[in-house]
């Protein structure tokens, strides 16, 4: 797999080796005795320390070391004199690979606000905090196919460009190749889309939702993990325009097995970085901890692993919308009318009212259940009641819905009664209705949005921050 990485190198033991190291420069640090450099190659937090000694090498080379250049650096792995690593180089020669002007290079060994960072989204993953996010970001995704895999789930690939609006769930991009300075007109003086390159409208979809349902009706245990795009003009810490969503799809799933699956696989995932992020994830808790020191005793969050550890170790609350709606009723902000939006039954509940449960109330992930169908989806099923829809959303402390699923409505009448309720003309979903009419199966699945639950895992507090080059309004940039 090519040559060792650093983190190899700073797991073998010194015995005077020679060994190669490749990396960009963190620090370099001049002492009467020796110079120390710092060497990352984002294989591990940790950089790898090369000592050179005084005259050694050229001031005219050294000035070329200086934060963010590249250098091949080859000499003998020691036993490391200082106190922070086991093991440094000893450099018997130095090739700069690429200079990075000090004057110019905008990563400095300071501290950088996120908000900056993100302006330099093309150097960030070169920061401690955002490449340990990126390995982290990875580890998850690995998990969640190592979960789906091990349980007897296929990847299925739903399409990117759809025709269909699968929840009605946002704004959608349009995608299209007419020439939008001349756009063909219809008699009536409409947009042409039959001149349009699928022949009739088309979006980014927002869901692969019923294309995975598809899938289900097939091969029983399906899940998509793939880009996600919403229009919506949402300018806040937990919405991007472009998201990964992870979508299981499940025949012969109710409601209880998907609540359980949704459950145990949260909890698989989270267990996976805590074996195999560990020093990311302590790099990230030292680093929150960092930033609460600023803040009174009772603002400050419980330690980042502590969190993790709680999330994993303990069963999640679960209870219906309408008993949430009462324990929101007799609550303290509700009688003292501090939430800033009415409680009351059929509401969609707020992020005010979700974290009042989650932080507050029951203190851990929540799982809510039978909502009321007029504020969820049409092709949730319906309850006995007529009135609730066997839909979940699972909820989580400082981030709100990170899952929603449901029980999928698999009776062809009900079914085409809600599309029409809603206003879907159904020829749109001819293809999605069939499969309740050729073999239809009680089924169920959910969606998680995998930048909220890597938001989670890091401790982080703005989604922009833990995918690599985020996409939000009137932000396009790399
Ligand atoms: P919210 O109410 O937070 O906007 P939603 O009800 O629109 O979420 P769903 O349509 O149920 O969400 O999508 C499933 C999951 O996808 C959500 O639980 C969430 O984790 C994630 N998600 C939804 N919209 C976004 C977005 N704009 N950016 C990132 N993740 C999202
Ligand atoms: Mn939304």
């Amino acid at each position: 797999m090519g040559p060792l990485q650093i983190k190899d190198i700073l797991q073998t033991s010194p015995e005077n080796q020679s060994v190669t190291v490749k990396g960009w420069v963190r620090t370099k640090r001049e002492s009467k005795n020796a110079i120390f450099i710092a060497l990352n190659d984002g294989s591990t937090i940790h950089n790898i320390q090369a000592v050179a000694e005084p005259g050694q090498f050229s001031a005219e080379l050294l000035s070329t070391v200086t934060t963010g250049s590249c250098l091949k650096i080859t000499g003998q792995l020691v036993e490391s004199q200082g106190s922070g690593q086991a093991v440094e180089v000893k450099i018997d020669d130095i090739l700069v690979y690429g200079t990075a002007d000090p004057e110019s290079f905008p990563l400095q060994p300071k501290k950088h606000s996120l908000e900056f960072l993100r302006e330099i989204a093309h150097l960030r993953p070169r920061t401690n905090t955002f490449s340990a996010i990126l390995r982290i970001r990875h580890a998850l995704a690995f998990a969640v196919h190592q979960y789906f895999n091990d349980g007897g789930f296929f990847y299925l690939h739903t399409p990117v460009i759809t025709a269909s609006d699968a929840e009605g769930a946002g704004e959608m991009f349009r995608v299209t190749t007419l020439n939008l300075n001349k756009l063909p007109r219809t008699e009536e003086g409409a947009i042409n889309f039959k001149e349009d390159f699928f022949g009739r409208e088309a979006n980014l979809t927002v869901s692969g939702q019923l294309e995975g349902e598809l899938g289900a009706m097939a091969l029983s245990k399906i899940y998509t993990f793939g880009p996600t795009f919403r229009a919506e003009n949402s300018n806040t810490t937990r919405h991007l325009a472009e998201f990964w969503m992870i979508e299981p799809e499940m025949a012969f799933f109710e409601l209880e097995d998907n609540m359980n699956l949704a459950e145990d696989f949260v909890k698989k995932v989270i267990t996976y970085a805590l074996i195999h992020c560990k020093d990311d994830l302590n790099f990230l808790q030292n680093r929150l901890a960092e930033e609460d020191k600023n803040k009174p005793q009772n603002e400050r969050s419980i330690p980042l692993l502590e969190k993790l550890s709680f999330v994993v170790d303990n069963p999640f609350e679960r209870l219906t919308y309408t008993e949430a709606i009462e324990i929101l009723l007799k609550s303290k902000p509700h009688k003292e009318k501090k939430f800033q939006y009415p409680v009351g039954w059929g509401i969609d509940l707020s992020s005010e009212h979700e974290r009042y449960l989650v932080e507050k109330h029951f203190k851990k992930p929540v799982i809510l259940t039978n909502y009321p169908k007029e504020i969820k989806s049409f092709y949730m099923k319906l309850d006995e009641d007529g009135k609730t829809v066997r839909a979940m959303d699972v909820l989580f402390p400082g981030i709100g819905e990170i899952i929603g699923g449901s029980q999928r409505e698999e009776d062809y009448d009900k079914l085409l009664g809600r599309v029409k309720e809603v206003g879907i003309d159904p020829e749109n979903l001819w293809w999605y209705l069939e499969t309740r009419k050729f073999g239809t199966a009680p089924h169920s699945g959910f969606g998680l949005g995998f930048e909220r639950l890597v938001l989670f895992v890091t401790g982080m507090s703005n989604i922009r921050d833990v995918i690599p080059f985020p996409r939000y309004p009137k932000s396009a940039e790399f």
